[in-house]
């Protein structure tokens, strides 16, 4: 801990940080500017620094601590993770390099269970296993938000090869996208068995959320048939059209883990996903123009430091000698190799530009006169058994949205920002 507060504050008074991190040391200074070196000499808990992601991406081992989650699934850490075997009966781990199969025991139970059960019962041929959490859990280089307290897992839409994969090759596969367009799965590629997988998955007590791309929502929403209590766990989110993502809840008296609230309970296949299709679309239309009025880029957010997690993520990282080196220059050399990784998945599919001209018309057609029956929208028509009511839901629902920041009804932490 003193190497670390003695690092910090060769860090900050030498001023050679990235202008993402500088902005707060300047905030905390600016306003006695000759007692700022004093009070950091003063105070050495770390409330700013290298990011949390350098340090805790740098270290390879676990924290020899009690098992233990902690904090919240976007902000925290974990002690005494334990990690996945990267072979087991129904399951690989992939991206081995990356060293994040590791979580709580809790975890590891239930991902051994759901391969074997997805297998026996099923048929699915096993679990590909993308990222779990880090050998301490905490903030990750490259990919997620959350996946902080060893609570989280992405598995892969494709399925197990009947074959062990080489290492190289748990390298450089890349995952398959679910995804004809931004907006339709393709039904060549979704398998019935695939939504037998989600539900599976779905199904145990111990899960809070799974997380997939809207059109997949939608198609389970589709197929779900009178079955439909474990579709409410289903939320629909960003950039997961190649994996899922699992998401337990806190384990019984675990203290220090901070759940977050369970989904409503409706199957969330009408507004919510209505309000979701509205977002890609104008995702879509952003993504080749990005200055589309109303499509305004998220403000970049600092990066979290040590001081933002739980207190006890200091004793974590530190815990048997495992805090990292850093360097003078602010960098923990030991993290960068983790930032050379190769996605996982295939980058998302866009429109063609004929494509993007009639989707472009057609939401401008259903701003001004809403009254009209609206036509479908060119992205809409390739999607089988599209629920009658959305263009009127979607039409009346786009005013409230925020493109790409916000979920509409989970005010929660957010699972990940973007495609890992
Ligand atoms: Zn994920």
């Amino acid at each position: 801990m003193q190497r670390l507060a003695l690092s910090l504050a060769l860090l900050l008074t030498c001023g050679a940080v990235s202008a993402e991190q500088i902005k707060p040391a300047v905030k905390a200074a600016a306003k006695p500017a000759a007692g700022a070196t004093k009070k950091m000499a003063a105070k050495p808990a770390p409330k700013k620094g290298p990011p949390a992601k350098m340090l805790f991406g740098a270290v390879t081992a676990p924290a020899p601590l009690a098992a233990r989650a902690i904090g919240s699934y976007a902000r925290g850490c974990l002690a005494g993770g334990v990690s996945l075997p990267i072979n087991g009966p129904d399951w690989q781990v992939m991206r081995l390099s990356r060293n994040r199969n590791w979580g709580t025991p809790q975890l590891l139970d239930y991902l051994e269970r759901l391969a074997s059960d997805a297998r026996a019962r099923d048929g699915w041929p096993g679990l590909l296993i993308g990222d779990m959490a880090q050998p301490r859990g905490g903030p990750m280089i490259t990919g997620h938000s959350s996946h902080q307290i060893g609570l989280d897992a992405d598995v892969w839409l494709t399925p197990m090869p009947d074959r062990i994969l080489t290492p190289p090759e748990r390298e450089d596969i890349t995952a398959t996208s679910m995804l004809k367009d931004p907006f339709t799965v393709d039904p060549a590629i979704w398998t019935p068995l695939h939504t037998k997988l989600i539900k599976r998955a779905a199904s145990y007590p111990q899960v809070s959320r799974i997380f997939v791309h809207p059109a997949i929502k939608k198609v389970l929403c589709e197929q779900a048939g009178k079955d439909r209590a474990w579709l409410g766990k289903v939320r629909p989110w960003w950039g997961h059209f190649y994996h899922f993502h699992i998401r337990l809840k806190c384990p019984p008296d675990m203290t220090g883990c901070e759940d977050q609230k369970p989904p409503s309970g409706d199957d969330g296949c009408g507004t919510e996903l209505a309000n979701w299709f509205s977002m890609l679309r104008k995702a879509e239309i952003a993504s080749a123009h990005p200055a589309v009025p109303g499509a305004k880029p998220a403000p970049k957010k600092p990066p979290l430091s040590l001081g933002d997690l739980p207190k006890e993520c200091m004793t974590v990282l530190s815990a048997g000698g495992g805090m990292p080196t850093i360097a003078p220059d602010g960098t923990v050399p030991a993290a960068l190799k983790a930032e050379a990784g190769k996605d996982a998945g295939p980058p998302a599919p866009h429109l063609d530009p004929e494509a993007l001209a009639a989707l472009k018309a057609s939401m401008s057609k259903s701003k001004q006169g809403a009254k009209a029956t609206p036509a479908a929208k060119p992205a809409d028509t390739a999607a089988a058994a599209a629920p009658p009511a959305q263009p009127a839901a979607v039409t009346a629902a786009q005013p409230a949205l925020t493109v790409g920041t916000a979920s509409p009804s989970d005010s929660v932490p957010l699972p990940d920002r973007k495609p890992q």
